[in-house]
């Protein structure tokens, strides 16, 4: 069989982990509009990012966003009906980067 039609190893945790790679900015590329959560009674952010981005504090009766462990998926945006989340790219450099693409 050729080389790249068999089937790929099994990988060690280091190597999966390695998959991704997050280059942490100190700006948050993920602004909510306070106001306007405050008032939003579905909050889909909680449930529609795949990386849990978005937590519920029950102290601070708020959504908070640790934009650190983003995907740069863009579900989010679309998903808030309310378009509460300024969104954009993390700046140049920064941000997720995936070894497959
Ligand atoms: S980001 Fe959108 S979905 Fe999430 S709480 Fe704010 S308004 Fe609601
Ligand atoms: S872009 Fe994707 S990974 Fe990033 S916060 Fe939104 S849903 Fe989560």
């Amino acid at each position: 069989m050729e080389e790249h039609l068999k089937p790929l190893g099994e990988k060690t945790l280091p190597e999966k982990l390695f998959l991704l790679r997050f280059k942490v900015d100190k700006d948050n590329h993920l602004i909510l509009n306070k106001d306007v959560c405050w008032e939003c009674d579905e909050r889909v952010c909680l449930f529609i990012c795949p990386s849990e981005v978005y937590r519920w504090d029950e102290g601070r009766k708020e959504v908070i966003v640790s934009y650190e462990g983003c995907l740069e998926c863009g579900s989010c945006r679309i998903a808030c009906k309310e378009g509460a989340i300024d969104w954009r790219n993390p700046r140049g450099g920064f941000g997720v980067s995936y070894k497959f693409g």
